[in-house]
């Protein structure tokens, strides 16, 4: 359903999933999921995850299966469930009824893990977290087992079975995994399996203190729910002798396989849940779906459309080495987008008036322009104009320099699907010095945009009638961050904060037309940018529209200076 390319995107994990349709060894089976843990909003990053796992299903007529990865029940909420089905969904994408919470599975993995006890395969240990760091090992030195390793299996699942009747606190008890404390691969020295937590769960309560780790619960999940394709992100590589060993040691038939791609990273933009968290918790942006986050709410709201994030998902495609993508590159695809589908109307941001001087006072006229150059199936609508007018502050200038063609002094432009005006006099504030108003006199043969007797004007400006506009704010979003790489690591992410990501323009003024104008509408304001109404504060009766991206596409250039 999501894929627009008509050739089906190719990458080095179709490559596996093909190979194992010629060896046959799902079956001819492809069963993915995508996993996220409901502790936040998704991101752009998990858009790509997202497009990737159930793309794979689509393509390959397979399933995709909806998952919470959710066993830990710190910050873990059902409002953040309900905003990462909204978003799936809203991305383009669906499970039918496969929908799956970890949590569910939580008396099964007990049962795995008394099961690995049971064949000598796990062990309660009880040494403190220091203890267990300093015989960890490192990357240069071999750990050594735990005085707790070789206890029997008596010991151990009476132990266990009292870690989750809530005998002990926090921190006394930990089931590992008796692997081989020499491991080269340090995620393979015994690893965790179970942690004592005495914190309540959203979906389960209180029914349980003791909750599995990712790496036990996520490939049991995965082989309960018969998936053949666990695909997750780079920092799982070291994992996966983990994810196998799990299954292999309970002998379980549905045995998947995991494969690693690299996460997105983009430009001027943090892709990290705790740091996003963080941004929220402490008032930095105006929440989760603030139009400036890069999470997919915020998009939404922002004004992109699922179409151009999965066409942008679709172009970075899938590789095995990190690398940071260009967010230009993102902005390029949702240009690209609204280019098609906004229509076109007229806004002025920063109002100056102009007073057509030989207009007839009390005279109105309509001009029909069509709402899109070069899609006239789009339609037209009437723009009605008059003897006093608003045009943007920046197409003027008393002092015009050498390259500034729009209207000055003396100086004549044409109206968008308007007359020829010519600047006759200016007002200013006697006070401030400050432009005023501004005199003009049209030009009553220039009606069509063109005068007759063949004289050419260097600039259309856009406009909109002083009494027949409306009233509306203008929220002017820019990149959250300010430098390229902003470090995700690091106590401190605010010195890398864009102080100019947000402006607001009360006093705008916008064309009749949009008075109706639904919530989450998107329009290009000629000559301006991609703008929307705001989904939120926008109404008939109080117009607030979000920029959503601006004209001017630096990734269209990064592309000439690469053909040249
Ligand atoms: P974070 O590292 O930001 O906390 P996470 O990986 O813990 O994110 P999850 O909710 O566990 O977040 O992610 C769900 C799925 O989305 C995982 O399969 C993960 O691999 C994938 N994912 C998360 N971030 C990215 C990213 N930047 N690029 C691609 N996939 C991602
Ligand atoms: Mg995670």
């Amino acid at each position: 359903m999501s894929q627009n390319n008509s050739t089906p995107p190719s990458d080095f994990i179709r490559d596996i999933i093909e190979e194992h349709f010629r060896s046959n060894r799902f079956d001819g089976r492809v069963a993915t999921r995508f996993p996220p843990e409901p502790n936040g909003y998704l991101h752009i990053g998990h858009a790509k995850s997202v497009c990737l796992n159930f793309g794979i299903a689509v393509q390959y007529k397979g399933t995709c299966n909806m998952r919470m990865d959710d066993t830990d029940p710190v910050g873990e909420t059902q409002e953040f469930v309900d905003s990462i089905l909204r978003d799936v969904k809203w991305l383009g994408f669906g499970w039918e009824d496969r929908l799956y919470y970890a949590s569910d599975y939580y008396n099964q993995l007990y049962r795995y893990a008394v099961e690995l006890i049971r064949r000598g395969k796990a062990y309660v240990c009880s040494l403190s977290a220091d203890e267990t760091r300093e015989y960890r090992g490192n990357l240069t030195e071999p750990g050594r087992e735990s005085p707790y390793r070789n206890h029997s299996i008596e010991e151990n699942l009476d132990l266990f079975e009292r870690m989750r009747a809530g005998e002990f606190e926090e921190g006394a008890h930990v089931l590992r995994a008796r692997i081989d404390m020499a491991s080269p691969n340090m995620t393979m020295r015994d690893p965790v399996m179970y942690r004592i937590k005495k914190e309540p769960h959203y979906r389960t309560g209180s029914q349980w203190c003791i909750y599995p780790m990712y790496d036990f619960a996520h490939c049991l999940s995965d082989s309960i729910e018969n998936i053949t394709h666990s695909i997750c992100t780079l920092e799982f590589e070291n994992n996966r002798p983990l994810y196998d060993w799990y299954l292999d040691a309970l002998e379980l038939k549905s045995h998947p396989q995991q494969i690693e791609f690299a996460r997105l990273n983009l430009s001027f933009t943090i892709l990290s849940k705790r740091r996003l968290i963080e941004l929220v918790e402490k008032g930095y942006v105006g929440g989760w779906n603030d139009p400036r986050m890069p999470t997919l709410a915020g998009m939404r709201r922002r004004g992109y459309t699922p179409e151009a994030i999965r066409n942008f998902c679709d172009r970075i495609g899938v590789a095995k080495n990190d690398s940071i993508v260009d967010v230009a590159l993102l902005e390029h695809c949702v240009r690209e987008d609204l280019n098609e589908k906004a229509p076109r109307v007229m806004a002025v941001l920063r109002p100056l008036k102009v007073i057509i001087d030989n207009y007839p006072e009390g005279k109105e006229e309509e001009f029909d322009c069509p709402y899109h150059p070069q899609n006239a199936g789009m339609g037209s609508r009437k723009v009605p104009f008059s003897r006093v007018i608003y045009i943007d502050r920046e197409d003027f200038l008393e002092h015009p320099p050498k390259k500034f063609y729009r209207l000055a002094p003396g100086r004549e432009v044409r109206l968008r699907y308007g007359y020829f005006v010519k600047c006759v006099n200016v007002v200013k504030d006697p006070a401030t010095g400050e432009v005023r108003e501004i005199h003009c006199t049209y030009d009553p043969g220039t009606r069509s945009g063109f005068a007759p007797d063949g004289r050419k004007v260097e600039a259309t400006i856009h406009w909109v009638s002083a009494v027949h506009s409306l009233p509306a704010e203008v929220r002017l979003y820019d990149r959250l961050f300010q430098t390229a790489n902003p470090l995700e690591e690091g106590p401190d992410i605010t010195g890398f904060l864009n102080p100019k990501s947000l402006e607001v323009l009360r006093s705008c003024r916008v064309e009749p037309s949009l008075v109706n104008a639904a919530p989450g509408s998107r329009f290009q304001f000629e000559r301006v940018g991609y703008f929307c109404t705001d989904s939120i504060d926008s109404s008939g009766g109080n117009l607030v529209f979000n920029r959503t991206v601006s004209l001017r596409d630096s990734w269209a250039k990064i592309l000439e200076k690469a053909k040249k």
